[in-house]
């Protein structure tokens, strides 16, 4: 059996590694916040670097927040870089899960074949439930052969596991999961905003919408954070914005036009002035409300005099 090394154990990653730990996977953890109780007494072993990890771990998984978070645990000194084996007939494999730019995911892939290893990267979607309950959907850039090798392991954590091509396009993937994510949280929290002041009950209106054409899980589970007001985290909007901010910097590249991925990312901004940018992302109905002057209620309160 491979041995694993896991790096990041916040909100996605602990619960993750957990998964891997009850598949009886022998794995090694780090984090910069510590490595939980809970994780070294189901089993798994707490590294002092990420170095160490690669010196143990066959495969070697990061979920980490952004992208100068996954250079700084491959190349800088203590890093997985000087973990790893320089006898080319050990190939260890780096599966990076976190969300980060697929322009430095190129980079990344190089530097690592050029040491002799390789490299996949496996982004996901689902949030801290689908981490928790293991149905993430995971988007995999890998070779094919690297693919065959990390599917049995990705199975214990997610449920939709897709082989989207070479490495790098997972992160193209996962960013275009952000842009519909994002429109479409404006979007719910526009059409909350809208039907709150025209005097009808928003939480009638959103259980009559999932029956119909404009259902989805956002209006659902965030229409529902909306209406009550309740932005614990879930997904921060300063994670939300990095996402989009990946997005735009990849369009600018490719010079594609991305106008209501902009315009999102400018009400967060608004949002995190006004507020927190530690807020579930559900929160930029806040904003909204802001510019219609008026709280989204469920109480009725008619506007319109006979
Ligand atoms: P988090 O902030 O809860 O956890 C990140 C972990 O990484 C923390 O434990 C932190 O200590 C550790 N860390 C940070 N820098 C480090 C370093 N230099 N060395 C070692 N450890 C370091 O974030 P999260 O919500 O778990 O998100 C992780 C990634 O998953 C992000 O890229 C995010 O965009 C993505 N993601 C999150 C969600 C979600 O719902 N939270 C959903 C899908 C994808």
């Amino acid at each position: 059996m491979k041995n694993i090394g896991f790096i990041g154990l916040g909100i996605m990653g602990k619960p993750m590694a957990r998964h891997l730990i009850q598949g009886n996977y022998p794995t090694y953890l780090y984090s910069r916040s510590g490595v939980p109780d809970e994780l070294t007494a189901l089993g798994g072993t707490a590294c002092a670097t990420p170095k160490a990890v690669a010196e143990q771990a066959d495969i070697i998984i990061l979920m980490l927040p952004d992208t100068p978070d996954v250079e700084k645990v491959l190349f800088a000194d203590n890093g997985v870089a000087q973990g790893l084996a320089t006898d080319s007939a050990r190939p260890q494999i780096i599966i990076d899960m976190s969300t980060i730019s697929p322009i430095k995911t190129r980079d990344f892939v190089t530097q690592i074949n050029q040491l002799g290893h390789d490299y996949a990267d496996a982004p996901v979607s689902g949030g801290d439930i689908g981490a928790q309950n293991a149905t993430l959907t995971i988007m995999v850039g890998a070779t094919e052969a690297v693919f065959g090798t990390i599917q049995p392991i990705l199975s214990l954590m997610g449920k939709t596991i897709t082989h989207i091509g070479e490495p790098g396009t997972g992160q193209t993937c996962k960013a275009a999961n952000q842009i519909i994510a994002a429109l479409t949280l404006e979007a719910v929290a526009e059409a909350l905003v809208f039907v709150s002041k025209a005097g009808a009950d928003p939480n009638k209106v959103r259980q009559a919408l999932l029956g119909g054409f404009a259902a989805s899980r956002i209006l659902e589970v965030h229409g529902k954070r909306m209406i009550d007001h309740t932005f614990t985290p879930g997904f921060r909007i300063d994670l939300h914005m990095k996402d989009l901010g990946i997005a735009l910097d990849c369009a600018t590249e490719l010079g594609v036009s991305l106008p209501g991925t902009a315009l999102t990312q400018s009400l967060y901004k608004a949002c995190v002035a006004q507020a927190d940018s530690q807020l579930d992302s559900s929160a930029i109905v806040c904003i909204l409300e802001k510019l219609a002057n008026h709280t989204v209620r469920s109480e009725v309160t008619p506007v319109y005099e006979a």
